[in-house]
């Protein structure tokens, strides 16, 4: 007699997998080895494997000290809220959200699905309320954070088009990640403080007056070293989502490396990255430099970043946080 009951193509013999990233049921054959099939809404890696999520995360149970020194040094300044506030006010929190509504595409639970998805597994795992998230087009390989009151996360089209599904979650984590350290009001206005000093139109535009003086009290300047180190933050906040670091530093190696990222061995890129913090931490002259080239930066060099997750995860202080504060 014929057989009949072939496994692919009777229901007998499936199985339901819980993607451990949204929560979706994922059908699939039995015999079915984790890894092997993306999920049908996240599109992330298909695994029931166990994840952490946090119940009652603080920004201080995983902030980097030199986010908390640089932070405390900008918040000594005497008049800084009040100044930065008035540099706001000038732009406010509208002119940002209309500027993103026109030109770039709001995803929803319809638009760009596995993004929003993927928002949600974020702001799940850290414990944040959903922003607004867009897609812009842009050809640079970034993503930020901004708002006053109402924060919004913007992925530039290069990219969500570069990166697969776990490192844009990496991504989309990260900048999460500024929402729960309470970093958008002040990396707001870092942002707008570059723009308008980079492009000389300052003296042009009404406020040019707070531009001036928060120039001269030393704010821009404590600002925006701040805002370098800020990110060494939520690159462990993208950390405590993704709970494999090589998912963090890939990312990193493509941000490094973009189209030729497929090129480079990844163990020397680590190795790279240890070489650099050695040298960052031994010499004044090294730390110098890397902060000078640094200041022309929106975010950190890709090595300093993916070598200190590294060493917050091999020092033991991610397993620490994780076992505290994670279930
Ligand atoms: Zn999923
Ligand atoms: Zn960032």
């Amino acid at each position: 007699m014929a057989k009949k009951n072939d496994e692919s193509i009777e229901p007998t013999g499936r199985k339901n997998v819980v993607c451990r990233f949204c929560g979706q049921k994922n059908g699939v054959k039995s015999g079915y080895v984790n890894g092997a099939a993306n999920c049908g809404r996240c599109k992330l890696p298909l695994s029931d494997e166990p994840r952490k999520v946090f119940a009652n995360l603080h920004k201080n149970d995983y902030i980097h000290p030199a986010d908390a020194k640089a932070l405390a040094a900008l918040k000594a300044i005497p008049g800084v809220d009040s100044a930065l506030k008035k540099l706001l006010a000038w732009t406010g929190e509208s002119a940002i959200r209309v500027a993103f509504m026109a030109s770039a595409v709001k995803v929803t639970p319809k638009q760009c699905p596995d993004l929003y998805a993927k928002l949600e597994v974020a702001c799940g795992t850290l414990g944040v309320d959903m922003p607004d998230l867009y897609v812009q087009q842009n050809p640079i390989v970034n993503a930020f954070t901004g708002g006053v009151e109402k924060p919004i996360i913007v992925l530039h089209s290069a990219l969500v088009e570069r990166l697969n599904d776990e490192e844009t979650l990496a991504v989309i984590a990260h900048e999460v990640g500024h929402i729960h350290s309470e970093h958008v009001l002040y990396l707001t206005a870092a942002r707008l403080l570059e723009f308008l000093l980079n492009r000389s139109v300052a003296a042009l535009i009404p406020g040019s007056e707070i531009i001036k003086l928060i120039v001269s009290m030393g704010i821009a300047s404590a600002l925006l070293a701040w805002a370098r180190r800020a990110e060494l933050s939520c690159d462990r906040a993208a950390m405590l989502v993704m709970q494999d670091p090589h998912v963090i530093g890939r990312t990193m190696m493509k941000l490094a490396g973009g189209t030729f990222a497929s090129k480079i061995d990844y163990d020397l890129f680590l190795e790279q990255g240890r070489e650099f913090k050695k040298q960052y931490d031994e010499s004044r002259l090294d730390r110098f430099w890397a902060d000078v080239m640094n200041s022309g930066l929106s975010h950190p060099f890709p090595i300093w970043r993916v070598a200190e997750i590294l060493e917050w995860t091999e020092s033991g202080e991610y397993e620490k946080v994780m076992a505290e504060h994670a279930s």
